[in-house]
């Protein structure tokens, strides 16, 4: 066993790396740059906290967020590595208090984020101090290709060039295009950086896309179903946080909701209570995740589609962070689009529109694709899966029906055009169902021969079928908040030269999990969550510090009743055993007593 690989069982409990981990540390620890492309999930904090602790001085990690920062000392402490935190949320006396231990180097490892790192009074301090590696955590927030800038980070690297001394560079990222890539390496000077991607497979994450005619009752069945797991459900705009939050307090479903809305305490709250397990359904806008390190998001659901699949995957992969098996279900409805093109025109200058629009148009796709979803993914991040179906995700486990819509896509068409191409998809709909509305006769639309033509559909149907014609290219959208429908060249190949229309609709929507979890036994999980829970408590930090869910299973497979067999488990370090191994032991030790077990080797 060499250094770093005792060091990943003493303090982090594990036997053995993960890929990449290995060869990052060699890497820092011999003296050199890095840049590590890692799928959240992968394990990138072991990959330059094991090195702070090799090397001789001390390993500052730049983080954009707080609440990242306080889960990641909080887990440190909690295995005994000492760590701090320097943020704006320190009082005058903390941060003296800090400062001294600071000083004396009683830290290893310090979080900070990137505004206070470049402040005058950090630059003074970090004079003082024997640095040994910088760490730049989320690194694409340097680059303004990436999802998340930041402007802060572009100082990061101005700040450096003042040292007399040169400290290693570690940048780490979940996320990164070649061009973002190169951005990095550049702004932060790596030099002559190690680079290693580790790919960005998540096989533990089974992907999901649903159509349903109703959203909120597929929801409500997902959730029915999932009451005792921690999930996410992300909506695109605030109101929908509201609304659903309300729904799902009524029917009395311990939630939180989260969006930039809300006051920066009553956030901090909610973040709290779901962390903390005292909610377990989160719903938010994207404002929610970046700081989340909770380890047990059993499913994560996009209630509508995100703009581009950078987001989708960076949000849909806090689900599963310790490896068991999760949900990334994506509800997509064709109103979607226009929610989207109309935020894209809102936020961004003409300059780089046109990337925003292919973005959107690449996550249109894999929404309607009928191929593997997880393969689809790899492939738009540049990777060549080895395998041609996952088994795993919804498109691969369900049959794909196609549907021939010709009749339909004539009716519509013709409609819009005998509006004379000047209203938008709402009223279009209401002529076509035959609506009793005012707009409708005020206009005399309820003379056209297409009103009431598609009278048996609901209005919901139709609006979506229409959404579907924008997508394909039949129907193009003028203007922003209320768009108005016109046809396009290829109405016409539809109307008058007999192309006909094909949708795809998935016709199985039950998904049967593929098992490959181990057979814990449940009873023994649901007690030692109770105990993790109390724990928890008492000690002031989120259960999943004390213990992960998979370290939970493991427990609950193999019954260790003794320290030496506690310890064999995954997770389970020398300072967690000496913190909570008796009490672990002590319940195992009862229930496998009380049910007769004979635990496994
Ligand atoms: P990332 O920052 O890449 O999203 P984390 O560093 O938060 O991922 O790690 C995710 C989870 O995986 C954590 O619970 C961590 O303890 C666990 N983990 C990391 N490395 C290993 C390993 N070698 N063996 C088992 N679990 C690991």
């Amino acid at each position: 066993m060499n250094q770093s690989q005792i060091l990943l069982k003493k303090y982090f409990g594990y036997d053995n790396f993960r890929p990449g981990q290995n060869e990052i540390i060699e890497q820092i620890t011999s003296g050199k740059d890095c840049l590590a492309i890692m799928p959240t999930g992968a394990g990138k904090s072991i990959c330059y906290q094991i090195p702070a602790l090799l090397l001789p001085g001390i390993t500052l990690v730049i983080s954009p967020l707080i609440s990242l920062m306080k889960d990641q000392v909080n887990s440190l402490n909690e295995i005994g590595i000492p760590a701090t935190l320097i943020n704006s949320t320190l009082t005058e006396n903390e941060f003296h208090e800090n400062l001294k231990k600071i000083l004396s180097q009683a830290y290893k490892i310090i979080y900070i984020t990137p505004e206070r790192f470049s402040s005058d009074s950090f630059i003074h301090l970090l004079k003082q101090l024997d640095i040994s590696m910088i760490t730049i955590d989320e690194a694409h927030c340097i680059s303004q290709w990436g999802h998340d800038f930041r402007p802060s980070y572009r100082e990061i690297a101005n700040v450096i060039a003042t040292l007399q001394k040169r400290p290693i560079l570690s940048a780490f990222t979940a996320t990164a295009t070649q061009i973002v890539k190169t951005d990095i390496i550049e702004s932060l000077q790596l030099s002559h950086p190690f680079v290693l991607t580790t790919g960005f497979d998540r096989a533990n994450l089974q992907f999901s896309v649903e159509m349903p005619y109703n959203k909120r009752n597929f929801l409500f069945h997902f959730l029915r179903n999932h009451t005792n797991d921690a999930g996410i459900i992300y909506c695109s705009t605030r109101k929908q946080v509201d609304a659903l939050y309300e729904e799902l307090s009524l029917a009395e479903y311990p939630v939180s909701k989260y969006h930039g809305g809300m006051s920066e305490t009553a956030r901090n709250q909610a973040q709290d209570d779901f962390t903390y397990d005292r909610t377990s359904i989160m719903v938010a806008t994207n404002a929610f995740g970046m700081g989340i390190d909770k380890s047990n998001i059993r499913y994560v659901i996009h209630y509508n589609m995100p703009k581009d699949l950078e987001s989708y995957y960076q949000e849909a992969g806090r689900a599963g962070r310790d490896g068991d098996q999760a949900q990334c279900i994506l509800l997509f409805s064709q109103s979607d689009i226009l929610t989207n093109k109309f935020l894209i025109q809102q936020a961004t200058t003409s300059s780089n529109s046109k990337i925003e629009y292919d973005k959107l148009n690449d996550i249109i796709a894999y929404c309607n694709t009928d191929k593997c979803l997880r393969k689809y993914i790899l492939e738009y991040f540049g990777e060549t899966p080895t395998f041609e179906h996952c088994d795993h995700c919804s498109n691969c486990l369900s049959e794909i029906e196609t549907t021939d819509i010709t009749i339909d896509a004539k009716k519509i068409l013709s409609c819009i055009k005998r509006m004379n191409e000047r209203f938008g998809a709402g009223l279009v709909a209401d002529v076509l169902k035959g609506s009793k509305a005012a707009k409708v006769k005020q206009f005399g639309f309820h003379q056209l021969s297409t009103y009431g033509i598609m009278k048996e559909y609901s209005k919901n149907t139709i609006t979506n079928l229409i959404y579907f014609l924008i997508t394909e290219g039949y129907i193009n959208t003028v203007g922003e908040q209320y768009p108005i429908l016109n046809l396009t060249q290829s109405a016409n190949t539809v109307l008058f030269q007999g192309k006909q229309v094909f949708i795809k609709r998935k016709i199985e929507t039950e998904h049967p999990t593929k098992n490959t979890e181990l057979s814990y036994d449940e009873n023994l999980f649901e007690i030692l969550r109770t105990l993790r829970r109390n724990l928890a408590n008492q000690n002031n930090i989120p259960p999943f510090v004390v213990f992960t869910d998979a370290t939970l299973k493991e427990m609950s497979t193999y019954f260790p009743t003794t320290e030496e067999n506690l310890l064999k488990i995954n997770g389970v370090g020398n300072q967690k055993l000496e913190k909570y191994g008796k009490q672990f032991i002590n319940a195992i030790s009862n229930y496998v007593t009380q049910n007769n077990i004979s635990p496994k080797k």
